[in-house]
C-alpha cells in the first residue's frame, strides 16, 4: 500500500525543524548560510545535495498587507515519476520505485549519469527537485526516509514538526484527511487548494495561489507537455542511448 504525505501549509510556521531533522537523519553536512535581509529569511537559497528539504519563504502584498507563505519543499514521489522515466532511458535501475511504499529512490548507480544526462533528469522533473553532488556525481533528493518507514517509523521531518503541519500514512487515509482539512481551511481561505493530489505522494494544502508560494509549487502544465514531447522523442531514438556506458 503506497504511502502519502499531507503538508498543510496553513499550519506551517517556518520553524525549519523539518529541514534540520532531515539533515540530521541523513548525516548531511551544514551549509554556509547568509542573511539576505530584505529578500528572504530562506536559507539556503535552494535545494542542494546537503538539503533534501528546504522551507521556502515567499512574501507579497495583498490588499496593502504583507502576506508570508511558507513552503516546505521536497520530492513529491510522483506516482509515475518523470525523473525515473528519463533515467531509465540511460541506465535502468539507477532510479527505482519501492514497491511497498511507492518511494522514488536514487541509488548509488546515479553517479554513472553524465552531467548532461543529469540535466535531462532534472528538467524532466515537474517540480525541479533532483540535485547533483559535483564531487561524487551522485544525484540526490528526499528518500521518503524509506529506511525508517520500513521499520514502522515516521519520516524524520514529519516526526519533529511541532505544529502538525505534516502527516504521513496510508494513501487512502491521507487523501481523506486532505479533503477534510481542505474543507476546514477553505472557511478562512476560500481559494485554498490541494496541489496535484492525484499524481503525487506528497500533497500540499495551499491557502493561496501556487505562484505565491514557489514557481514549482504545482507542476506547470506547459512544462509537463514539453517534457512529455521530449520524452516521446527520446523513445524514438533509444537504441544507442540505452547501451551507452556513462
Ligand atoms: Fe528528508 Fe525524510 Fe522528510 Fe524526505 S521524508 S524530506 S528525506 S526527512
Ligand atoms: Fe522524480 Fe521530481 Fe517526481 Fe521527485 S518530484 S519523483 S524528483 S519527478
Ligand atoms: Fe513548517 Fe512543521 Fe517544517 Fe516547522 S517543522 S517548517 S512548522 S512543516
Amino acid at each position: 500500500m503506497p504511502k502519502t504525505f499531507l503538508i498543510d501549509t496553513s499550519r506551517c510556521t517556518a520553524c525549519r525543524g523539518c529541514q534540520l531533522a532531515c539533515k540530521e537523519w541523513h548525516g548531511l553536512p551544514a551549509n554556509k548560510t547568509k542573511q539576505f535581509g530584505w529578500g528572504s529569511h530562506q536559507n539556503p537559497q535552494d535545494l542542494n545535495p546537503n538539503n533534501y528539504k528546504l522551507v521556502r519563504f515567499s512574501e507579497h502584498l495583498e490588499d496593502d498587507v504583507v502576506r508570508w507563505n511558507f513552503f516546505p519543499d521536497q520530492c513529491r514521489h510522483c506516482e509515475v515519476a518523470p525523473c525515473k522515466e528519463t533515467g531509465d532511458l540511460y541506465r535502468e535501475g539507477a532510479i527505482v520505485q519501492d514497491e511497498k511504499t511507492g518511494a522514488i529512490l536514487y541509488t548509488d548507480g546515479t553517479r554513472k549519469f553524465s552531467k548532461e544526462q543529469f540535466e535531462e533528469i532534472r528538467e524532466s522533473c515537474p517540480y525541479n527537485i533532483p540535485r547533483r553532488n559535483e564531487k561524487t556525481g551522485i544525484l540526490s533528493k528526499c528518500t521518503m526516509c524509506n529506511d525508517r518507514v520500513h521499520k514502522g517509523m515516521l519520516p524524520s521531518c514529519v516526526k519533529v514538526c511541532p505544529t502538525g503541519a505534516m502527516a504521513f500514512g496510508e494513501r487512502g487515509e491521507m487523501l481523506k484527511l486532505a479533503e477534510e482539512r481542505l474543507a476546514t481551511v477553505k472557511k478562512r481561505f476560500p481559494n485554498a487548494m490541494l496541489a496535484d493530489p492525484d499524481d503525487v505522494m506528497v500533497i500540499y494544502l495551499l491557502t493561496d495561489a501556487p505562484e505565491n508560494y514557489h514557481s514549482f509549487a504545482v507542476a506547470a502544465a506547459p512544462q509537463s507537455t514539453m517534457d512529455r514531447k521530449r520524452f516521446l522523442a527520446k523513445l524514438a531514438r533509444p537504441v544507442t542511448r540505452m547501451t551507452e556506458k556513462a
